[in-house]
C-alpha cells in the first residue's frame, strides 16, 4: 500500500505536467462543447438554395427540399463553429444569412 506521503511526493514531481493537463483538457472542452454568444439566421426570402452554407457547415445549416432554402440548426453557434459560419455569411450568394453577435 501507498502512503500518503509518497502520494504527495509523487504529486509534487508531476505538479506541473498534471496542471498542464488540466488547463489543457479544460480548454478542449470549451473549444468542443461551449457555446459561444454568436447567433445566425437565414432571410430565406434572400436564400437562393445552392447549399454553399450547408457544404461548408452541416452542423450548423440545413437544406430544407421542400421550401428549397436552409434553414438554421442550433440556437447559438458553437465556438469552434463560429469562424465556418462567418465564412458561408461571406460567401453566401444572396446576402441571406444574418449572423448577431
Ligand atoms: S449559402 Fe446563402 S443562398 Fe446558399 S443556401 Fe445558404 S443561405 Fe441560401
Amino acid at each position: 500500500m501507498v502512503g500518503i506521503g509518497a502520494l504527495y511526493i509523487g504529486y509534487e514531481a508531476r505538479k506541473s505536467e498534471i496542471e498542464f493537463l488540466s488547463r489543457k483538457s479544460s480548454g478542449i472542452w470549451e473549444l468542443f462543447f461551449k457555446e459561444g454568444n454568436m447567433k445566425v439566421k437565414i432571410d430565406k426570402e434572400s436564400c437562393m438554395g445552392d447549399r454553399n452554407c450547408n457544404d461548408l457547415c452541416p452542423e450548423v445549416f440545413q437544406y430544407d427540399e421542400d421550401e428549397l432554402v436552409s434553414h438554421i440548426l442550433v440556437d447559438e453557434v458553437p465556438k469552434h463553429l463560429e469562424d465556418v459560419v462567418r465564412q458561408a455569411a461571406a460567401e453566401c450568394a444572396g446576402d441571406a444569412i444574418i449572423i448577431e453577435e
